[in-house]
């Protein structure tokens, strides 16, 4: 007993003289260290800590214990290179497998990581599709895998990325002993969710105080001049924004919507003597870290941004956060109000509220969603190309089929865009109808940089006759070759991987420039499961119930600006942080008036509903009139017409919807339909207002 107390003494001790080696630390921030030590005694780990609050160094610190790489899934280039940045100032090796290496980067990453150099390795949860990569990944040795945004795991979050539900799959495929899921926000049933995909657990789960005592929020209710009234003064809500900043000291983030607005707000704000600019994802890389570095050294006071700036700023003293526009969701929201205050001084956080723009929002959940007749067309495109092999039953005894498709080709057949066909495509998994079996390119395209004899008479002559075979199916043209991959492999003793091997190896000697197209996917199709007359309706029915859980969410989120108790107290409830309903909590603590009333929601005296200011949200403009009827049907036959022979069953309604709700969709991106007049021409009108419409005209659709 008393050598183990010892022994978890020297290992905090340790962990503490490396956290102030490497990362010039002398303090753990909360629930680094739990975190931390849990890994190193090998129990996979969720950690939920705020923004801000070093999620990061959970897995960068273990990283350089662990014996083997440390593999880190990551859902944004910006995010991987700032965190890279981060690693190299520090002098750990770390390296990104991405889309924007080039030559033979990707080649002295791999050897770096083949090595033992490089401890930690970046990538996208797209990566894992690459045949080469995933060959690649088997053959070295892996500690750890860190999922960055591990939300984007759960159906129930905000993010939800359906190839982030393979994760778990590829962690048991690859033997990967240790797992660290990290995330800013995530609600009870999130959590819980993501825990049991990865079978983490209870007592591994650390999640620190979400509550936040120096940020006060405000919400503000306030409508546009309707557009006649624009045009003669400047819109009220630059007005009140502009008001707002002169009241404020310090560092501040106005966030917005759209790129434009982030221009023109940061505009108006310049003529009114603030000193703003704008930031967005529209400007290249070297203007944006130039910003980022003004507004670091003080230069900037106020930044203009829409929601791609914040990710890898660490400026501790940003004294207010203003939402311009409603933000997305509620996650959203504290993950953009976190980034005020990091010094703990009191800093404020306003929202700039009102119902425009949300029409948008919302058309967009409804045009995302597959027809029932593109499902049905996609399950009856799997039973014609699925090749039947009589002879392969499963475990059960059903008979299977192998099925391969390319993205893009199939969104344009089956008219569903790419990422709801995504989604599609991993409910077909969880049903069981279809099971990934690997990814490959189609296109496998070759340059020599040698002469062809040079590069075979480097080799003994066995590779030398392999190569030969490989180079004698490839149809070289003037720089580059094809290589024909159904030729090659008709004769059965040779092996794709090692064909594939061997290429990666030509290329590492420089004899040889390989670029792969045409990712192709494989999956083993249940024959039974497919024939399921009920499948169709069952996926349809599922894509149904995340369009209302979408609108619901949205609503919730105009519901949670319009409460009429405590904000902050609210917001740490939603995301599972009970502090408020302990009896220990005590308002004094936190030196502010106590409530008398114990049975009402508690109060946190910083908020503007506690304030008594309890906000109603309006639209701008209401009653937005309609196309006349005859322009309708004009618009109407416009379509038809351009849509004539291009299409075998009449045009839905739901796709006239889209329409004039000015969705686009594969069918229409296809045949120029955005260029027709009548495109988007209810674009300010609610989704179902505009279907209730097209129905009560009773066109002849
Ligand atoms: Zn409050």
């Amino acid at each position: 007993m008393i050598s183990q107390q010892h022994g978890q003494a020297t290992d905090s001790q340790q962990l503490h003289s490396a956290l102030k080696q490497t990362f010039g630390f002398d303090q753990f921030r909360p629930g680094q260290e739990q975190t931390i030590s849990q890994l190193l005694n090998g129990q996979s780990s969720l950690a939920i800590f705020p923004t801000g609050s070093g999620k990061s160094l959970c897995y960068q610190l273990p990283a350089l214990h662990l014996p083997y790489l440390t593999l880190v899934v990551s859902p944004l280039l910006a995010l991987m290179k700032d965190q890279l940045a981060f690693l190299a100032s520090k002098g750990i090796k770390a390296a990104s497998i991405d889309s924007t290496l080039k030559g033979n980067e990707a080649q002295e990453v791999m050897a770096g990581v083949r090595s033992g150099d490089i401890k930690v390795l970046m990538v996208s949860v797209e990566r894992f599709k690459n045949e080469r990569f995933r060959q690649f990944i088997e053959s070295v040795p892996v500690s750890m895998l860190v999922v960055d945004e591990a939300h984007c795991i759960s159906e129930w979050g905000h993010n939800f990325r359906p190839d982030y539900l393979k994760l778990p799959s590829y962690c048991r495929a690859l033997n990967i002993p240790l797992v660290l899921l990290l995330t800013a926000t995530a609600t009870r049933k999130v959590k819980l969710d993501m825990a049991a995909k990865f079978a983490i657990s209870h007592e591994h789960i650390v999640q620190t105080g979400f509550y936040r005592a120096n940020l006060d929020l405000s919400v503000i209710p306030v409508t546009e001049l309707s557009v006649t009234e624009v045009n003669k003064g400047e819109p009220r809500k630059n007005q009140l924004l502009s008001d707002i900043i002169h009241q404020q000291q310090g560092a501040g983030i106005v966030y917005v919507t759209l790129q434009h607005s982030a221009e023109s707000v940061a505009q108006y704000l310049t003529q009114q003597g603030i000193n703003a600019c704008a930031y967005h994802a529209g400007f290249d890389s070297d203007t944006r870290s130039q910003i980022q570095q003004d507004f670091m050294d003080n230069k900037v006071q106020v930044i203009v941004a829409t929601i791609a700036f914040g990710m890898g700023i660490d400026k501790s003293d940003i004294r207010f956060v203003i939402h311009y526009d409603l933000p997305k969701s509620i996650e959203n929201y504290s993950q953009e109000i976190g980034r005020a205050g990091r010094d703990g001084q009191p800093s404020y956080c306003f929202t700039l509220a009102n119902l425009d723009g949300l029409t948008t929002v919302e058309n967009f959940v409804y045009g995302d969603t597959p027809e029932y007749a593109g499902i049905e067309m996609l399950l009856n495109s799997i039973k014609d190309e699925v090749i039947t092999n009589a002879y392969a039953n499963d475990a059960q005894g059903s008979p299977e089929g192998k099925w391969e498709l390319q993205i893009l080709p199939l969104s344009n057949a089956v008219n569903i865009k790419q990422l709801p066909l995504k989604t599609l495509l991993v409910q077909l998994e969880l049903a069981g109808v279809i099971e990934p079996q690997y990814a490959y390119f189609a296109d496998f395209k070759i340059k020599l940089l040698k002469p062809k004899d040079e590069i075979l008479n480097s080799f003994n002559s066995q590779r030398k006759d392999f190569l030969q075979r490989v180079f004698n199916a490839t149809d070289f043209k003037k720089v580059w070759g094809s290589l024909n991959f159904e030729t090659l492999l008709q004769d059965k003793s040779i092996d794709r991987n090692r064909v594939i091997a061997a290429l990666e190896y030509l290329q590492e000697q420089q004899l040889i420039v390989l670029e792969t197209r045409g990712m192709t996917e494989v999956f083993n199709v249940n024959l039974n499961e497919l024939a399921d007359p009920s499948l169709c309706q069952t996926l349809s029915d599922y894509f149904k119930d995340n369009e209302e859980k979408e609108i619901k969410r949205i609503a919730t989120l105009v519901r949670f600006f319009e409460l009429d108790s405590c904000l902050t107290v609210n917001l740490a409830r939603y995301f599972d942080d009970r502090q408020f309903d302990d009896k220990q909590f005590d308002a004094r603590q936190l030196g502010q008036q106590q409530t008398t009333n114990t049975k009402s929601t508690p109060k946190c005296g910083h908020c503007s509903v506690c304030r008594g200011q309890v906000a109603v949200l309006e639209h701008s403009q209401t009653n937005i009139a309609w196309p006349s009827d005859e322009a309708l049907q004009q618009a109407i036959t416009a379509l038809s017409e351009r849509l004539e022979g291009k299409i075998n069953q009449p045009l839905s309604l739901e796709s006239y919807c889209r329409f004039f709700a000015g969705m686009t969709v594969p069918l229409f991106g296809r045949n120029k339909v955005r260029q027709l007049p009548g495109f988007g021409l209810c674009e300010q009108q609610r989704y179902q207002a505009i279907r209730e419409k097209l129905q009560s005209l009773n066109l002849d659709l």
